[in-house]
């Protein structure tokens, strides 16, 4: 069982760049960096306005002259204090992910970058050179992948229980905006412009946190993919409301994948089903404490978390935090992968190579790759749906 016994002598030094007041995963953030002991926020640029940031953040227990009107500031601010920040967060539109990002690296920041981590695939490879060249890690917050459960599904996947991989299924479809809530929702407005958004909506707001999972469970590889997507409140064009994505996998496995915020009536309905020569196993992130695993010719089982007949974690930063039974969530997973940064931060401010390769958690290639599946869903829905390779 997990406690918080498991810390640093020092807990890493950290600040936000968004995330402020009204913001809807600034709180996620807060609430998972700091459950373990492992970051205290010491300063932030959360928000565009100045005022409201330093109003904010005082109310967090930031000093105020910690509190910065931009993020450029606060960095310059920060190097020159004995007790400056040692890592940051970003949770902004993500049009300001590639500019933020590599300001903190060339500050000497760890980081931790929200998705899609840039808007082309040649930004996020930039980044990922930066951090090597300054010895840095990127933590991607593919909050979805630190479920225990999650974590089970890929080492059955690893260990062979399913067979060979044969079909992945993947879905994010949730009813939210089946209309134009965009017009009295700055939330939302942003995320359907293309300036701050990106060349995708739904694709990179949630197909790719379904694809991550993916990718991490069954580690395999998209060679080609097609893509057909559209825009079912025409005001959000060129960008995409919906989109369904099918994909041929090195090695001969297949999948799709859906993506949607009009799927009118559905809370989220994120669900992947894995599908092996000899069995399959199906988590979707309303019940995320159950893992369905139906092997052929046998009764259906849900595995349930917490019992001994699961996995364990090798690196055992996704430990239960209470028995199983108890219902464990978003909060929980958030503060996994927060928990499996540190460690990373922790490992290379001490150079150890051999903990940074062992230890598994969505870096910086995880970001690539979601970067990558919105441009290339793009390609090939701006050719009537033709394959595309992926590489
Ligand atoms: P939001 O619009 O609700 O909040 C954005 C916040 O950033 C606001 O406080 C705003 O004032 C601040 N901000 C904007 N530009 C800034 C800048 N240049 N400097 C400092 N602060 C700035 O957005 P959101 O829904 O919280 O999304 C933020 C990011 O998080 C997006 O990239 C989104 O894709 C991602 N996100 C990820 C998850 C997840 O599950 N990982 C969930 C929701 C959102």
């Amino acid at each position: 069982m997990f406690n918080e016994e498991r810390r640093f002598e020092q807990p890493f030094r950290w600040a936000m760049v968004g995330g402020g007041r009204g913001s809807q995963i600034g709180y996620a953030h807060r609430s998972a960096a700091q459950r373990d002991g492992l970051f205290t926020l010491v300063a932030g640029a959360f928000d565009l306005d100045p005022q409201r940031c330093r109003d904010f953040g005082t109310n967090l227990g930031v000093a105020a002259d910690r509190c910065y009107a931009g993020y450029k500031e606060m960095f310059e601010a920060e190097a020159g204090r004995a007790d400056g920040i040692q890592a940051v967060s970003i949770a902004t539109p993500n049009s300001t992910h590639y500019e933020i990002c590599k300001a903190a690296l060339n500050a000497g920041l760890h980081v931790v970058c929200e998705k899609p981590i840039t808007f082309t695939t040649e930004e996020a490879e930039e980044l990922k050179a930066l951090a090597a060249d300054k010895g840095r890690v990127i933590g991607v917050m593919y909050g979805y992948s630190g479920f225990p459960m999650v974590q089970q599904a890929r080492e059955m996947v690893q260990r062979g229980d399913l067979g060979e991989i044969r079909v992945i299924n993947m879905q994010f479809a949730h009813g939210f905006h089946n209309e134009e809530y965009e017009k009295n929702d700055p939330g939302l407005k942003w995320r359907v412009s293309p300036q701050a958004s990106g060349p995708t909506y739904v694709l990179g707001d949630i197909g790719t946190h379904v694809f991550f999972l993916g990718e991490m469970i069954t580690g395999l590889e998209v060679e080609r993919l097609s893509c057909m997507r559209q825009s079912f409140i025409p005001s959000r064009a060129p960008l995409e409301d919906n989109a369904h994505v099918m994909m041929q996998f090195k090695g001969g496995a297949v999948g799709t994948l859906w993506a949607s915020a009009v799927n009118a009536g559905s809370m989220h309905q994120q669900k992947i089903r894995i599908v092996g020569a000899k069995a399959s196993i199906e988590w979707w992130d309303e019940y995320p404490n159950q893992l369905r695993y139906e092997i052929q010719g046998e009764p259906a089982r849900v595995l349930e978390r917490g019992m001994n007949y699961l996995y364990q974690d090798a690196a055992g930063v996704s430990a239960n935090r209470i028995g199983g039974g108890h219902a464990e969530g978003f909060f929980e997973s958030w503060a996994n992968l927060y928990h499996r940064f540190a460690l990373a931060f922790d490992a290379a401010d001490r150079d150890d190579q051999a903990t940074l390769s062992e230890l598994w958690f969505p870096g910086i290639d995880a970001g690539i790759e979601g970067v990558r599946l919105c441009e290339k869903c793009v390609e090939s829905a701006d050719q009537n749906a033709a394959w595309v390779e992926y590489k």
